[in-house]
């Protein structure tokens, strides 16, 4: 056995990176290990959009915890730059969900009045509206949703700011160190084996995103799946105002000088290629929705793997019958947005036991088999 710490993060994602980060904060004594260099599959790959009131629907009991998500970024970037230097590349102006035929525009006009009753900014534009906002908007644009709380980050920077500050705090990173096991001897976690060493510990968190399963030990299935999104970086069109828009399976985010198009969700195995027929619906969504985005140099396409559970929502919490074993992964296409809170979810659960955010929809024993 070499070192021991308080606890063992397995997996330098976003969700690893603002856990170790948290726990950190408070002193705890942090290994993060990560089987490659952290930050380089999902947190790497995503968009950045801070984008609740689209990716969730209103009726979806997540959506009280994504909201505090979103907003809990006004204190965390003024935070990091505090700490790290790091400018995050975070801006506001909001989100616009387009409706791009007549049947979308009910559906988009319900999530409008759903919610504004729930005390969250939300306006429909019609199309005169919307074409003052995106005056290059397509032709089938008949109107759209706006949220104009939603927000924008760069992922990247991010996730490398967090992990940096969890440095900062005190926690050790061994990247290219593989997680295999997580050692639990009488229903307590006593150490997490890598390829290289076996570390004691009394408490790990799986933040392993689309491979969690995979970790031997693990006292029950994780339902977790990779779900493959293909992106592409593209020159933002001259002239245009600069928001983030979505429309149907697709979405335009700007960044720097360049617009980001994103994304499909297959079912690819493990696969992180990029396909002409993945690129193309992306090509072809984007520039229905902003038909300059057709002429536009592409700079460069990619692919990675969001952890997706089968109601899309993430697992959050205790392992009911392990001790010390904690979970923090399966957050789908809402893990930029939900990383940093679960990081302080996941200090709050380790250290304190208990934490204030209602995560009763996150549980992992939602999934179990009903006899
Ligand atoms: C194309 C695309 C666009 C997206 N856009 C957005 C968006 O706009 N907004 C948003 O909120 N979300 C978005 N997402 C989703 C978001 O990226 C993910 O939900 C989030 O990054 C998951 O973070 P994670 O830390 O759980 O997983 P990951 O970032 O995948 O990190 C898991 C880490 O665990 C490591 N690991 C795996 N196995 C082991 C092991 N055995 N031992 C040690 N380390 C291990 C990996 O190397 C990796 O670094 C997008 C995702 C994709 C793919």
């Amino acid at each position: 056995m070499s070192a021991s710490y308080d606890c063992v993060v397995i997996g330098g994602g976003i969700v690893g990176a603002a856990a170790a980060r948290a726990l950190a904060a408070r002193g705890s004594r942090i290994l993060l290990v990560d089987r490659a260099m952290p930050g380089s599959e999902a947190s790497g790959a995503a968009a950045g959009m801070l984008a609740p009131q689209i990716e969730v629907l209103a009726d979806d009991p997540i959506l009280p915890l994504a909201i505090t998500a979103r907003s809990r970024y006004a204190e965390l970037v003024p935070e990091l730059h505090r700490r790290t230097g790091v400018n995050v590349g975070y801006f506001g102006g909001g989100s616009v969900q387009v409706a791009l035929g007549p049947e979308e525009v009910a559906p988009l006009q319900a999530q409008v009045g759903a919610q504004g009753a729930m005390g969250l900014k939300a306006e429909w534009l019609d199309r005169a509206a919307l074409l003052r906002r995106h005056p290059g908007i397509g032709p089938a644009a008949l109107g759209a949703l706006f949220a104009p709380d939603d927000a924008r980050v760069n992922n990247v920077t991010l996730t490398a700011a967090l992990l940096a500050d969890a440095v900062r705090y005190g926690a050790e990173v061994a990247d290219h160190e593989e997680a295999t096991e997580i050692v639990i001897t009488a229903a307590r976690v006593t150490a997490v084996a890598t390829v290289r060493r076996r570390y004691g510990t009394s408490a790990a968190v799986v933040t392993a995103g689309a491979w969690s399963p995979s970790l031997r030990g693990l006292p029950r299935a994780l339902p977790i799946e990779p779900v493959r999104g293909q992106m592409a970086i593209v020159t933002w069109p001259a002239g245009e105002p600069v928001g983030v828009l979505f429309g149907r399976h697709v979405y335009i985010v700007p960044r720097a000088d360049d617009a980001l198009l994103g994304s499909t969700m297959e079912h690819a195995g493990f696969a992180k290629d990029t396909t002409p027929d993945g690129l193309g619906q992306i090509f072809t969504g984007t520039a229905a929705l902003l038909p300059a985005i057709a002429s536009q140099r592409i700079h460069r396409s990619w692919a990675g793997l969001r952890p997706v559970t089968p109601d899309g929502r993430p697992l959050i919490g205790p392992d009911p019958e392990v001790a010390g074993l904690w979970y923090a992964t399966g957050h789908g296409r809402k893990g930029i947005l939900l990383g940093p809170l679960t990081g302080e979810i996941i200090r709050d659960l380790v250290l304190d036991g208990a934490t204030g955010w209602d995560i009763s929809s996150c549980a992992v024993t939602r999934f179990d088999q009903r006899p």
